[in-house]
């Protein structure tokens, strides 16, 4: 079976096409600036080389179509007829409470994302667009939705009810969601099967640490929770966004500034975090290179991030009495040698350690805790397009 995954954004979208009899990637690519002046499609094939075809593309429905086209087209030699996609897999962010897990999608599916769309405002609306454009490009072809929400459904009322008027969350729908939810359900499945063991005898906390960063609590397969909240905003300093806050700061900065909340919500999810401290780079390569020759700041930043990881992942492991397995993913967590070191240090109290020649490891599935240390402490490459094409065949075989 051959599953197209498609993660649409506002003005771009990423896909892959896999071959799910040995879950090989058949082609991957990025279109870039829809509806933007200088549209363009970046196709990779899988002897590496990257073709890009430049046209405009007025909408997603254009740039599915050419999409489409390359992967017929007999000069990238990927497949010969769009007969041979059995199934699309889409990664949809929001699902609300209405679904827990992924499901094939039908009209009630759509009408459930559409209700979603004022909790994901800037995410659900291109996720729908991406659907519709392949209900009418391939009709006739199951497309699966695939939510950053769904994994974390399984939390209990004490880890996702806000301190608020209870009413807020009856009236309003704000609680915690959790996001990244794919990655967090996909690495956690992975480490057991790498540690060999069973997902349901297992304590894990799964770090998926990125531009945008989150904390799950696993236990025993499921989210019991996680550090994101009612939006990617919460949580762990991130690249940009600014995680936790006291809220008081808000209707302070609306007092003394003439910033409208649009542009607050704005500058709280793209100029703080450790570009907002560091004042130099959300990419932690740039902060490591920064703070090696003595930036003050960048040191400053790389310190509050490990240190929110650091009070995440104790405050899980407490509330699951106790932790199996510590797992890194994402760009930073998959590569980053030194914040994984600076994260767990000092946490031998708790049965944390780390050997500093395993530790030396990038981008690969690899035990890093020492072979003594109680908690197997792994990094765990994470891929959400393989995770979401997993679910695609699932649903569809049924
Ligand atoms: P996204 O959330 O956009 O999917 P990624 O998971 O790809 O992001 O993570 C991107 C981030 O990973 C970069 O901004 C960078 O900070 C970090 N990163 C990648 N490689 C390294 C590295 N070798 N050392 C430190 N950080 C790295």
């Amino acid at each position: 079976m051959n599953v197209l995954v498609i993660n649409c954004g506002s003005s771009s979208l990423k896909f892959q096409l896999l071959n799910m009899e040995d879950e090989s990637l058949m082609a991957s690519g990025l279109v870039e600036r829809i509806a933007i002046a200088g549209s363009q499609m970046i196709l990779k094939t899988v002897d590496g080389e990257k073709h890009t075809v430049q046209t405009p593309m007025e909408d997603h429905s254009v740039a599915l179509k050419i999409v489409l086209d390359a992967l017929v087209d007999p000069k990238y030699n990927i497949i010969k007829d769009l007969k041979e996609i059995d199934a699309v897999g889409h990664r949809v962010v929001h699902a609300g409470e209405e679904f827990a897990n992924s499901v094939i999608v039908d009209d009630e599916v759509l009408d459930a994302v559409e209700r979603c769309v004022e909790l994901a405002p800037l995410h659900n609306p291109p996720n729908l667009l991406g659907i519709r454009a392949i209900q009418s490009l391939l009709p006739g072809v199951p497309n699966v939705a695939v939510f950053d929400t769904a994994f974390h459904q399984t939390m209990p009322p004490e880890a996702y009810i806000y301190p608020l008027p209870y009413e807020w969350y009856e009236d309003l729908r704000i609680r915690r969601y959790g996001f990244h939810g794919t990655s967090h359900k996909y690495v956690a499945e992975e480490t057991a099967t790498f540690l060999g063991k069973n997902i349901e005898d297992l304590k894990i906390i799964t770090c998926h640490l990125g531009n945008g960063s989150s904390i799950t609590a696993v236990d025993r397969g499921k989210s019991v929770d996680t550090s994101m909240g009612f939006t990617p905003m919460e949580g762990l300093v991130m690249g940009t966004r600014v995680g936790f806050l006291d809220p008081a700061i808000i209707s302070f900065l609306q007092k003394k500034t003439d910033y409208t909340t649009d542009e607050i919500t704005h500058i709280l999810n793209n100029n703080c975090g450790v570009l907002g401290i560091s004042c130099i780079s959300s990419d932690f390569r740039d902060l490591d290179d920064a703070a090696s020759v003595g930036d003050k700041k960048a040191q400053l930043a790389l310190d509050i991030f490990r240190r929110t990881v650091k009070k995440t992942v104790a405050g899980y492991a407490a509330i699951m009495g106790g932790v199996d397995a510590i797992v890194f993913t994402g760009g930073i967590g998959e590569n980053s040698i030194t914040d994984r070191a600076g994260i767990l240090s000092g946490m031998e109290f708790m049965g944390v350690t780390i050997d500093d020649e395993k530790n030396q490891v990038r981008g690969k599935a690899q035990v890093i805790s020492k072979d003594d240390g109680k908690v197997a402490v792994v990094v765990m490459p994470t891929n959400e397009e393989l995770a979401i094409a997993k679910d695609t065949k699932k649903l569809v075989e049924g």
